[in-house]
Order: structure tokens, then C-alpha cells, then sequence
């Protein structure tokens, strides 16, 4: 025999004492890069293309060491990050971070298990269920959204509150077509499908219109009233001319702290609209659902038992890193229904016991994300959680405040969470040149946003580490800003 086939297979692996190594000198970076964040820029001075050039052409054939790799990070990556994590960051809305998620995907990626049924990784699916239920109760949900009911209701998480939407809209579609073959049985699919009209707010997040046309219904954007919430009356108005149009309503999104403003829509008014003609009524409270953990703020989910769906980010506002899309359904066998597919390299004896969560999304691998809730849940404890929301509201009352004050602003809606929309008084014009002077001054990051031709700055409050002295800063730079911008009116 031919000794060489005796030979040991040479290792192509890292090592376990080298993955220790490397790990551990990866977590002292981060806990460096974090708690010392308030110190880097926010914005990256980079132009596009910075990137290429700092790294080679092609991959290495050989490996490299991880020191190197490590090194790497300052040099190529760091120029180029926006630091979301910063005080000084302001834009769009928060976006997720701690510690105990970290450490959760960490041990995730260890396990990488892809837990599209309950036999693909029992833990997976049987952790997210029972998270499910302890969040729904954190936030106030009523019983029939929640698996320890007995029913068949239940949650899962989704990468995005898009897919959410997306998700709802298909069941709601499915429930439907079903209902109206039953009264027409002579209809077929394309001439149900032509006639159904979804709606939403003209103040809903672009991720719903989008819903509407990856789904491929049409979706009727209705106005919002002057304090930019959707009424029931403005949604019952459109269905009844919509009836009698001969189109088929089946499907509206109502926004609990809608992206440009965080206003809400009447729940209470929009939910017995939609329960009275067959509309699936799906909530969309992606950032301000984390807001419902205290008890306080649950007068704004008002009318939430008339919903079919409801769905909000753990990974914006309460701690856990992206993704984590926490979702509930009363009857998600619409949902299962409308996208199963049985192959028989997925069937298992035990379906039906336990959620097979490949029927409740797009996609069919998942991640073990649940850890992510286990860990932020018990590490935080509900009492922090409610800290953190409660402080992040007072700097933005902090802020507004400061903006109150200064008599050359204007504060272009309520402040209910951590988001205070404002501008300077007068033309469009000047608060346009404001933002683009503070974010040039490159201190902290704002995006602006403009509703009824109204341009205004948005500024939310994002960072875990923020302390109130951060907020003057940030209040300062606003103000300093101004200063300047309108002295160049003057001129
Ligand atoms: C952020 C946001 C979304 C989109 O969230 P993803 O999880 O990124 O899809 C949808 N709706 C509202 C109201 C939002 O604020």
C-alpha cells in the first residue's frame, strides 16, 4: 500500500488555542471601540472608493496571521465606518447594541444551526416561541397573540419589520382569495388578485408601499390628518367607495410611530373598520413598539385586540443587534398556508407539535436569534429595559426643551418618544442649509425629512451611551450651526 495516504490530513483550520486568542483580543477591541466611541468623528471623511486601494488585489493564497488581520481593522475598516453607536449620532432611528446580544450571536454562530423546523434544532424553534411569549407580555399584548394561550396564535422573529408587512400582506391575500372563491366560486385567481386594494397611511414607512408591489396587489396611500395619524373614518370612507368600485379591501397597515415624525395612527378607530369589512388590520410599530415595555406609553396601542398582525424591532430600540423582528399573529395558518411546500427532505415525524418556522417567513434558513432575546432579557432584566426607553424620551424632552427656548426654532411635531422633529423658523430654504451645515461641521449626524412641503430636521436620540451632557453638546452644535446660517441670510 501506498504509505502516503497514511500521512495525518494536514490542518487547514484555525486552531482552538488560536480562536481563543483571536477572540479574546476581539472582544478587548470592542469593549475599547465602544466605550470609548464618543471620541471618534461620527461621519467618516472617506470619498467612495477609499477602500480599494488599501487592501490587495486579489485574496491571499497563504494564510495570514490574525494579528494581521486584526491590525487591519483601524487602518481599512475604521476610516470608513459611521459610527451609529456614537452620542453624536442622530439619524434615521436608533439602531440596537449591547453586550449580552454580542455574546448571544457569538454563541449563535457557534451552533450555526439553520432551525427551519422543529427537528432542524428543537432549542431554536422551542426558545423563540417561549421569548416570543415573554416579550408579548413585557409589551402588553393581549392574550390571543401569544402561543401560552393554547390557541394557535403565536410569534417569530423576522430579519426586518419589512418582512413583516410583507408576510401579513401574503396571509391577509391568502385568507382572502379564500373567502371570495367561496361567495364566487366561478372567479379565478387573477380576477380576485386584480381586484384586491390594500391600504396605509401616506405617513407609513416606504417598506409598506413596497409590500404592495412585491406582493402584487395595488395599495391605496390615505391621507393622515393634521397631526399626522390615520383616522378610521378616512380608511372606512375609501373602503365603501372602493366596495362600490367592485374592488375587494383586504389588507391595512397602521403605523405606531411612523418613521418621519412618529405619530400614531388611531388603532382604536382603524382596527373596528377593518374587523367590520374583512380587512386584516397588520401593526407596524417598528421603533416605538419597544416604547409599550412601559406601562405608561400602552394608552398609544390603544384598539391593539382588534389587529390581525402586530410586529416591532427589538433591534432598534430595546437592546438586541440587528436582526430581530419580533412578530405576532392570531391565526398564522393564513400565513403557513399561503407559502407551504412540503418537500419530503423537510417533513418530520413530529410536525404539527411544535411552530415549523420555515412556513412563517420568505426565507427558508433562520438563524438561532432567539439567544438574542434570552440573553438581553435576563442580563437587562425589564426594569432596565424600561430605563433605557424612559431615558432615551427625556433627552429627547431635553432637547425639545432647549429648542423651545431659543426663540429662532420651531418644533414641527409633538415629541412622544425619542425623536424631536424641528426647524428653524421661515422658508424651507434655511433649515436646509442648517443640516447641511451641521452634518459639514461633521460634530453629530441629522437627517432631515419633509411632510406637506414642510422640510424639517429629525433628531433621535440613538445611543446607549448617551449621558445629558451629550444632548447640550448635540444642542449646542444645532444652535452654533444656526448662528452661522443665518448670519450668511443676512449677508
Ligand atoms: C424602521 C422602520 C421600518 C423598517 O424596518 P426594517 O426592520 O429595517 O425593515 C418599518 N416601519 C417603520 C415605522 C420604521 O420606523
Amino acid at each position: 500500500m501506498d504509505c502516503e495516504n497514511k500521512k495525518p490530513l494536514e490542518s487547514i483550520d484555525m486552531e482552538a488555542p488560536e480562536f481563543k486568542d483571536f477572540a479574546k483580543s476581539m472582544v478587548d477591541y470592542i469593549a475599547n471601540y465602544l466605550e470609548n466611541i464618543r471620541d471618534r468623528p461620527v461621519l467618516p471623511s472617506v470619498t467612495p472608493g477609499y477602500l480599494r486601494p488599501l487592501i490587495p488585489e486579489n485574496a491571499p493564497d497563504k494564510p495570514e496571521n490574525w494579528t494581521d488581520v486584526m491590525a487591519d481593522i483601524e487602518r481599512v475598516i475604521m476610516p470608513g465606518v459611521t459610527h451609529w453607536h456614537s452620542p453624536r449620532f442622530h439619524a434615521y432611528f436608533p439602531t440596537a447594541n449591547s453586550y449580552p446580544a454580542i455574546v448571544a450571536d457569538m454563541l449563535s454562530g457557534a451552533i450555526a444551526c439553520i432551525g427551519f423546523t422543529w427537528i432542524a434544532s428543537p432549542a431554536c424553534t422551542e426558545l423563540e416561541v417561549v421569548m416570543l411569549d415573554w416579550l408579548g407580555k413585557m409589551i402588553g399584548l393581549p392574550e390571543e397573540f401569544l402561543a401560552c394561550s393554547g390557541g394557535k396564535a403565536g410569534g417569530v422573529i423576522q430579519g426586518t419589520a419589512s418582512e413583516a408587512t410583507l408576510v401579513a400582506l401574503l396571509g391577509a391575500k391568502a385568507k382572502t382569495i379564500q373567502r371570495v372563491k367561496a361567495e364566487h366560486p366561478d372567479w379565478d385567481d387573477n380576477t380576485i388578485v386584480s381586484k384586491l386594494i390594500a391600504y396605509s397611511s401616506n405617513q407609513a414607512h416606504s417598506s409598506v408601499e413596497r409590500a404592495g408591489l412585491l406582493g402584487g396587489v395595488r395599495m391605496r396611500s390615505l391621507k393622515a390628518d393634521d397631526n399626522l395619524q390615520l383616522r378610521g373614518e378616512t380608511l372606512e370612507e375609501a373602503i365603501k367607495k372602493d366596495l362600490d368600485e367592485g374592488l375587494i379591501p383586504f389588507y391595512a397597515v397602521a403605523t405606531l410611530g411612523t418613521t418621519n415624525t412618529c405619530a400614531f395612527d388611531r388603532l382604536d378607530e382603524l382596527g373596528p373598520v377593518g374587523n367590520r369589512h374583512n380587512v386584516w388590520i397588520h401593526v407596524d410599530a417598528a421603533y416605538a413598539g419597544s416604547a409599550f415595555i412601559c406601562p405608561e406609553y400602552r394608552p398609544l396601542m390603544k384598539g391593539i385586540e382588534t389587529a390581525d398582525s402586530f410586529n416591532f424591532n427589538p433591534h432598534k430600540w430595546m437592546l438586541v443587534n440587528f436582526d430581530c423582528s419580533a412578530m405576532w399573529l392570531k391565526d398564522p395558518n393564513w400565513v403557513v398556508n399561503a407559502f407551504n411546500v412540503d418537500p419530503l427532505y423537510l417533513k418530520h415525524d413530529q410536525q404539527g407539535s411544535a411552530p415549523d418556522y420555515r412556513h412563517w417567513q420568505i426565507p427558508l434558513g433562520r438563524r438561532f436569534r432567539a439567544l438574542k432575546l434570552w440573553f438581553v432579557l435576563r442580563l437587562y432584566g425589564v426594569e432596565n429595559l424600561q430605563t433605557h426607553i424612559r431615558r432615551h424620551i427625556g433627552f429627547a424632552n431635553q432637547f425639545e426643551e432647549s429648542c423651545k427656548k431659543d426663540e429662532r426654532f420651531e418644533i414641527f411635531s409633538k415629541v412622544q418618544m425619542g425623536l424631536v422633529c424641528f426647524r428653524l423658523k421661515g422658508a424651507n430654504e434655511i433649515s436646509e442649509a442648517l443640516l447641511k451645515r451641521i452634518n459639514g461641521r461633521g460634530k453629530i449626524h441629522l437627517v432631515p425629512s419633509k411632510v406637506n412641503d414642510t422640510y424639517f430636521l429629525r433628531m433621535a436620540v440613538c445611543s446607549r451611551f448617551t449621558r445629558p451632557e451629550d444632548m447640550d453638546i448635540s444642542w449646542n452644535e444645532v444652535s452654533e450651526a444656526a448662528t452661522e446660517v443665518l448670519k450668511e441670510q443676512k449677508k
